[in-house]
């Protein structure tokens, strides 16, 4: 794990699941962690489960909007004395087939998913820039990469974070900072929590390592590629699903 004292870290959605693990591992590192999400309640308990209460700073709002984007990179920037690694986590699903999917299904999840992560990014923008070791790491899914019935809106916002991700590697590259994107496979969070009987035991079958994911396999991921050993790793995709995807 990279020492991540003196490096401040922003983090959407660090309320529960894959993004209070995130918190978590860079709290640990030595981070000062700044999260957003929207229950207050269980921000409180990110921070007290860190293990580093003290480095951990919440603030509410939801994502989608630019004032909440702008309002988490200042909260980051007064608490970590500035801002070197953007974490875009926060998402959303309203899972639904094609011909059943409502204009809000679609809208929604695109805010928050995909129109979240590039108003988040560009409000970090100018901040990472200035540090001398800029990461930027999008939480997209391998059904960004395969598609998924009865996932329309979802699967194509993370494909578009995907795009996201290398636009934003390219165009930043030549200030030295770095943008990657994470793809989950199968997680166990509150967004899996509600797959039907029977689906998870079907999903194992497929997955070549023969378990769900864990939200610290996912962290795991992601503060290798914010830390000072991944400098020269940039527009990537990693997937983190136990071979599903190969
Ligand atoms: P959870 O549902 O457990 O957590 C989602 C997080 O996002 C919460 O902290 C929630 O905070 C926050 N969030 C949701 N909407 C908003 C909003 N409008 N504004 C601010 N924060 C918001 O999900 P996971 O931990 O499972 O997923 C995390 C990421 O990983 C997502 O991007 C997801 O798409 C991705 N992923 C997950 C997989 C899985 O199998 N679990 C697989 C592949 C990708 P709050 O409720 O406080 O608003």
């Amino acid at each position: 794990m990279s020492d991540f004292h003196g490096v401040s870290v922003l983090v959407s959605g660090g309320t529960r699941g894959i993004g209070r693990a995130i918190v978590t591992a860079f709290a640990q590192g030595g981070a000062r962690v700044t999260f957003t999400g929207r229950d207050a309640r269980a921000a409180e308990e990110t921070c007290a489960g860190s293990g580093a209460p003290d480095r951990c700073r919440f603030v509410a709002g939801d994502v989608s909007t630019a004032e909440a984007a702008e309002a988490a990179v200042a909260a980051a920037v007064e608490h970590g004395g500035g801002l070197d690694v953007l974490v875009n986590n926060a998402g959303i699903t309203r899972d639904t087939l094609l011909l059943r999917m409502s204009q809000e299904d679609w809208d929604r999840v695109l805010a928050v998913n995909l129109t979240g992560a590039w108003q988040l990014t560009r409000a970090a923008a100018r901040r990472l820039m200035k540090s001398r070791r800029g990461r930027i790491v999008n939480i997209t899914s391998v059904v960004g990469l395969m598609g998924n019935a009865g996932q329309a809106n979802y699967a194509a916002s993370k494909a578009g974070l995907i795009g996201l991700t290398r636009s934003v590697a390219r165009e930043l590259a030549g200030r030295g900072v770095t943008a990657n994107a994470v793809a989950p496979g199968f997680i166990q969070t509150d967004m899996t929590a509600g797959l039907p009987p029977g689906a998870a035991d079907e999903l194992q079958g497929r997955i070549p390592l023969g378990r769900l994911g864990t939200p610290e396999d996912v962290a795991a991921v992601v503060a290798f590629l914010a830390g000072e050993t991944a400098g020269y790793i940039t527009g990537q995709v990693i997937p983190v699903d136990g071979g599903m995807v190969m």
